[in-house]
């Protein structure tokens, strides 16, 4: 009887034990469902381009995850997109970044690009146009059509501005209606702006505005702020800002060619139209996340899903960090720490799939080498309309001029874009440029209100006029429909 009762007690310990096995080795798998890829040799047989740490995106969370990664040995490459250091450097003076007190954005960014350098990460100044993460290792695209292989990514591709969706707002793009006040506030000198919004995008953009215009007055759709109270209270004591509450903005009102005002509604509903010469959007972002559809899950709003605690994604050793995960605190430190964890969470992924030095090293012949960009050009940079003159009267072929300013990021981009195809397309059109910050003469006769603008001539007058942020295949495209 005892010794019965003795085995019982062993049969049910074991199956406890069993349960216990079992239970232990799901529960692990349904917190990190996606954190090991089965490695195929005979997948990586006869692939090139391969790049073992993928990093989509450059603000802060993509640097910090470059960062960490290449720290760790990983072979690590870092595809730019079409704003390279991402939504900071739009922003000026950065006074909550941890140790450096109050920092321009675009130094802040610059810093950081160079420290990541220093570890041997690869800057790629193209943009993922398309991915395939149905199979491993997975596939990306670029602009330029160059396809890589990647044994695990990192998505980082941050949020952009939200829009309005006012009527006359698409065509006052550019013409008045703008979301980088650290751009175009200089064309607004002694002028009258609207900034809608309440947030601490809002009050950046009427604190900037606020030192070029006579008036900015912030269009606030609710009773409240959401700024935090530093900004609240900077905006109160600016003479230059006014905040109208529960005002919303109906319409955008312009003569054709720019914006002149802003048809508003208040809370009974009364309609007024509201005279200004130009009106800044700071109404909060959405993620960067189209390109991922149907590849990784997102939720409703766009965003990107974790699949647990870490910043694991639907596909494994894929991670996602910074704003097109994060719709609570959207901060960049926020983000950096995201990238470094993503960057931890990568290298889990690898070595738990096998993946390791060796493993890297002897793919090293097969690394993604990508082309060389063409060979650009100096442009000339006209000061003055008689300059600009003397070019339409002696000149065949087409112009195409740049309106760009030093302090403005996406010109700054856009520059060796545009320096490129005036190599590529030399015998089509004469390319020229133009700083804003410099000689504004030009800007003023060509009413342009927003940097960069490309003006196309032909026969001496203006047939086309861009401020799109292009890749150089798009701007080859721009340029050609009108030759
Ligand atoms: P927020 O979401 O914080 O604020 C958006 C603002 O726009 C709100 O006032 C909102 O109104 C308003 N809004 C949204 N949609 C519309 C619309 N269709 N019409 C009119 N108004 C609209 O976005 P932000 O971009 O300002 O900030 C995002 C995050 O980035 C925040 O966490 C912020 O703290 C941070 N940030 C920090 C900075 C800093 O530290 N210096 C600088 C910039 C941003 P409502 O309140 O009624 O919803």
């Amino acid at each position: 009887m005892h010794f019965k009762t003795s085995i019982l007690t062993l049969i049910g310990l074991a199956c406890l034990g069993a349960i216990y096995i079992w239970y232990r080795g799901n529960a692990l798998q349904t917190s990190h469902p996606a954190q090991k890829i089965v490695i195929s040799r005979e997948a990586l047989k006869d692939i090139s381009n391969i790049v073992p740490v993928a990093v989509i995106g450059s603000g802060p969370a993509g640097l910090s995850a470059a960062l960490y990664s290449s720290r760790m040995n990983w072979p690590t490459v870092v595809f730019e997109g079409a704003l390279p250091g991402g939504q900071l450097t739009g922003t000026s003076d950065i006074e909550n970044w941890p140790g450096v007190g109050i920092v321009p954005g675009p130094r802040l960014m610059k810093d950081i690009k160079e420290h990541v350098s220093s570890f041997g990460v690869r800057f790629i100044p193209q943009t993922i146009k398309q991915v395939d993460f149905s199979t491993w290792p997975y596939k990306l695209w670029t602009s330029d059509g160059q396809e890589v292989r990647a044994l695990s990514v990192v998505v980082a591709t941050g949020a952009y501005p939200s829009t309005l969706g006012a009527v006359g707002e698409q065509e006052y793009w550019g013409k008045g209606v703008s979301t980088c006040a650290v751009c175009d506030a200089p064309f607004y000198k002694g002028k009258v702006v609207g900034v809608v919004g309440g947030g601490d995008s809002a009050a950046e953009e009427a604190l900037e505005l606020a030192s070029f215009a006579r008036s900015v007055i912030m269009l606030v759709r609710g009773e409240r702020m959401r700024a935090s109270a530093i900004m609240q209270e900077r905006i109160k004591n600016n003479s230059h800002i006014t905040v109208r509450y529960n005002t919303k903005v109906k319409q955008v009102v312009g003569d054709g060619t720019h914006v002149t005002g802003v048809e508003i509604t208040n809370s009974e509903k009364q309609t007024e139209l509201l005279v200004v010469d130009g009106l800044f959007l700071g109404i909060g972002h959405k993620p960067n996340t189209e390109l991922f559809k149907g590849q990784l899950l997102r939720n409703e709003a766009g965003y990107i899903t974790l699949s647990g605690r870490d910043q694991a994604t639907s596909k494994p050793c894929i991670f996602a960090a910074g704003d097109v995960v994060d719709f609570v605190y959207r901060q960049a430190g926020v983000a950096a720490g995201d990238g470094i964890r993503a960057a931890l969470d990568a290298d889990r992924c690898l070595e738990a799939s096998g993946i390791d030095d060796t493993f890297v090293a002897s793919l090293v012949s097969r690394y993604f080498n990508p082309v060389q960009p063409t060979v650009s050009v100096s442009l000339p940079t006209l000061t003055t309309s008689k300059e600009l003159d003397s070019h339409l009267l002696n000149e065949k072929r087409l112009l195409v001029l740049d309106f760009y300013a030093t302090y403005c990021p996406s010109c700054m981009q856009m520059l060796p874009v545009f320096e490129e195809t005036a190599a590529q397309l030399a015998d089509k059109a004469v390319f020229l440029k133009t700083d804003v910050g410099v000689a504004s003469e030009l800007a003023e006769r060509f009413a342009v209100s927003m940097i960069p603008t490309f003006l196309i001539f032909k026969a001496g007058e203006v047939v086309g006029r861009s401020t799109e942020i292009m890749n150089k295949q798009q701007m080859i495209e721009f340029v050609e429909q009108y030759s």
